[in-house]
């Protein structure tokens, strides 16, 4: 009989242990207190049993297990702070110690003397992978769900339970910095290129191939622990090392522009630990990891990327007292650019569609869309063949609107038109069965004002995609005045059953995302008019920490799209709402020059056909008199970028169109990139607190403009040394619940 919550353990006739991970209540196995006060246990059970001869770990479920949970990594820096709190003197010490209990259990596995092998099923990720390094044996299935990574510089920290020691010790370490300082995903078979799991083999072989490994009288030792080990490629003082070492932080810097304490904490890791021993090395890595949790981006990393995105995916913001919502069949009208990919991505989650558009044959258009991307996914092995055929066969072309009177859920992504949308909604309604949702995708136009043309105002709700459908991560959910919570739910089951993270905001020209997106353009058309040379403007960005520079990113919008919301702007708002500079630099880019954006391989930049790289249009240097970089502050340049996006995040939380501060954050940085280091466009303004940016945002509007004045909410935030996660907490609710 298993004592043990969390695991299974079954001793066979050949004297070998196999523990079985599986968590009751959970769809994925995490490290939590619990787990590892149970492995530890599991250990001592072992190793006092005679019979044991070696262990295989697996998992009970499909996947491994996904490493830490999340409230086991909330809890570290809570503790931290309460710690602080108490004792400044002796907070860090205590961190040290609690973040060096998952590097201790790991070693005593390691050093049990008794083999352990990991039988690697599935997604096998951060704290779990550790666990499998510090396993004499790892064996993983071929099966393609499994995905090998230590993730965690993604969210701020870094491997801190031995990975960056063991990894370098096993596989050379330019593939383990690229691995650790990138947090990419591995397969099994790169994994084991890599030298990091032993065996590769069939799903049904995995257990038969760990045991076999014991059998086969595996050493329960690990190299570095035998005599005279040296690390791949003979460590540090080498030839080949002459070559990586005085490069990589340079080559660091140039990917994460010194942003990312993490990324770089790593590097020292290796570098300090391949030149000591085993255990000194992981007393190294402890103290960095005890220092990066301190910083400000670990925190705001972990609570945007991590723990909000984690709590907006689960529903966070799902109204309650509506039952889950399974999708049967969704309807998408306008089968063009977006169109097809909504259905692309709904008939991946497993749900039938219907794409109409205004004939069959622009509607099989699509569909034809559909399997180009299908035909990709194929390609770079995210389907068989099977899944692929599967899921086309869920898509139907359809001219006829009948052939939604089944439908749970219609999205429309028609031209952007009032008179389009209005035929369109009526020709749904008419059709669309009772207490069904209607969903536009519209990235201008007010849902309230659309709502207008429906007879069922409750049922009508805002879907905003972002392009490429199929890639991005997030969806603004848009509330109209008369949108009610069962719509929402709906929506957001929906969001959830494609896999994407939901944002829920209210109606407002431009939403959230673009209304922040739209300051950054328009930031670097100031720079271009002040003489800015265009390629400062943009590494100033990519310094700054966003991903993609202005300027190209208005390529991808397309120049001339921004030409029409300049227009419809000063028509709807007047002349005043816009700058005449801006409309004189985009109406002649469009206009005079023909240059549209990447579309026409004319825009900002030169696209020149593949492989050549685009590059900078050099015209653009004439259109204003240069400055001189020398004459240039980089460090203003930086900052007015991302203090334009964060005042307008703040305008959108001032005006009720965002309640919650975790949607500001994860929305700027899923939507546009919004510099990810510091946790999102909020958490930016958090972090140096209200008073500095007030002050900051003061300086730069005196020199750059009345768009930079802090606003009241902002200056009364100051006065009262408040922060936007304290203001506008939340859990609030959960905590007055409570
Ligand atoms: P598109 O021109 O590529 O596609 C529109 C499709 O709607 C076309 O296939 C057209 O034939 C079809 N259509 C037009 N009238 C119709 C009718 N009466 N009945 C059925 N089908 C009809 O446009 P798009 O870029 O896919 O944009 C569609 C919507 O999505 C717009 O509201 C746009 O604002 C919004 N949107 C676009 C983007 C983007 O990046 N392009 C991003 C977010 C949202």
């Amino acid at each position: 009989m298993s004592t043990y919550t969390n695991f299974t353990l079954e001793t066979d006739a050949d004297g070998i242990a196999l523990v079985t991970w599986d968590m009751p209540g959970k769809s994925m196995n995490v490290f939590t207190a619990e787990v590892m006060a149970e492995l530890d246990a599991i250990i001592d059970a072992t190793v006092a049993d005679a019979a044991v001869k070696g262990v295989v770990i697996t998992s009970g479920k499909s996947t491994f297990s996904g490493g830490a949970d999340l409230s086991m990594v909330k809890s570290t820096f809570t503790f931290y702070q309460d710690e602080k709190e108490k004792s400044p003197q002796t907070a860090v010490q205590k961190l040290f110690d609690r973040v060096g209990s998952m590097t201790g259990l790991f070693r005593k596995l390691e050093t049990s003397g008794k083999p352990w092998v990991s039988a690697i099923n599935g997604t096998c990720m951060g704290g779990a992978f550790e666990m499998s390094l510090a396993c004499h044996g790892r064996v993983a299935s071929n099966a393609k769900s499994v995905k090998i990574a230590l993730p965690e510089v993604k969210v701020g920290i870094f491997p801190g339970a031995g990975g960056t020691q063991r990894v370098p010790r096993l596989a050379n370490a330019q593939d383990a910095l690229q691995m650790m300082t990138t947090g990419q995903s591995l397969t099994g078979s790169r994994a084991k290129a890599m030298n990091l799991v032993h065996q590769v083999v069939e799903p049904d072989q995995l257990i038969p191939a760990a045991k076999q490994m014991i059998k086969d009288g595996l050493k329960p030792i690990a190299p570095w622990d035998e005599k005279g080990f040296k690390a791949p490629g003979g460590g540090i003082w080498t030839p080949a090392s002459a070559q990586l070492w005085p490069a990589a932080p340079a080559i660091l810097r140039r990917e994460t522009s010194g942003n990312y304490p993490a990324a770089l904490a790593i590097l020292k890791c290796v570098y300090e630990g391949l030149q000591v021993p085993f255990d000194t090395g992981l007393k190294i890595e402890q103290r960095y990891f005890t220092e990066v949790v301190q910083t400000r981006e670990a925190f705001s990393m972990i609570r945007s990327l991590f723990i909000s995105m984690q709590e907006l995916g689960k529903g966070a913001r799902r109204p309650a007292g509506h039952p889950k919502t399974e999708l049967k069949h969704v309807g998408v009208v306008g089968a063009g650019f977006m169109g097809a990919s909504i259905a692309y991505v709904t008939a991946a989650a497993g749900i039938p569609v219907t794409l109409i558009d205004r004939d069959l044959e622009a509607a099989a258009k699509g569909k034809a869309v559909c399997e180009g991307l299908v035909k990709d996914s194929v390609g770079k092995g995210r389907f068989t063949q099977d899944e692929a055929a599967a899921l086309l066969s869920r898509i139907t072309p359809s001219a006829d609107y009948a052939d939604l009177a089944h439908a749970d859920l219609v999205i429309e992504a028609v031209f952007e038109d009032r008179e389009v949308k209005k035929a369109v909604i009526e020709a749904v309604e008419a059709v669309l069965p009772e207490g069904a949702i209607f969903a536009s995708n519209t990235s201008t136009l007010p849902i309230s004002g659309l709502a207008k043309n429906s007879k069922r105002r409750a049922d009508f709700i805002g879907i905003h995609f972002f392009s490429p459908v199929e890639k991005m991560m997030l969806t603004e959910v848009i509330l109209g005045k008369e949108t009610g919570d069962r719509a929402l739910a709906v929506a957001l089951d929906y969001v959830a059953a494609i896999k994407k993270t939901p944002i829920v905001v209210n109606d407002t020209r431009g939403f959230f995302v673009n209304r922040c997106v739209l300051r950054y353009m328009s930031e670097s058309y100031d720079m271009l008019i002040e003489g800015v040379p265009p390629a400062m403007i943009e590494n100033a960005a990519k310094m700054a920490g966003m991903p993609v520079g202005p300027l190209a990113l208005n390529d991808e919008v397309a120049i001339d799209l921004s030409l029409k919301i300049l227009k419809a702007t000063a028509a709807d708002l007047g002349e005043t709402a816009i700058d005449p500079r801006h409309m004189e630099l985009i109406s002649r880019m469009v206009e005079k020059e023909g240059r549209f954006g990447r579309k026409n391989s004319k825009g900002f930049y030169d696209y020149p056909p593949k492989p050549a790289k685009k590059s900078l249009w050099p015209e653009l240097k004439s259109l204003y008199p240069q400055k001189k970089a020398d004459d240039i502050d980089i460090t203003v340049l930086k900052q007015r970028f991302l203090v334009t996006i964060a005042l307008e995040a703040a305008r959108t939380v001032e005006e009720g169109i965002v309640t919650d501060p975790r949607e500001a954050d994860v929305g700027s940085i899923l939507g546009f990139g919004f510099a990810p280091y510091t946790g999102g466009a909020l958490s930016y303004i958090d972090g140096m607190g209200a008073t500095a940016f007030v002050d900051l945002a003061e300086k730069l509007a005196r020199t750059y403009g009345d768009h930079f004045k802090p606003t009241p909410l902002l200056r009364d935030m100051a006065a009262k040394g408040e922060t936007f996660y304290g203001r506008f907490d939340p859990y609030a609710g959960a905590k007055v619940a409570a």
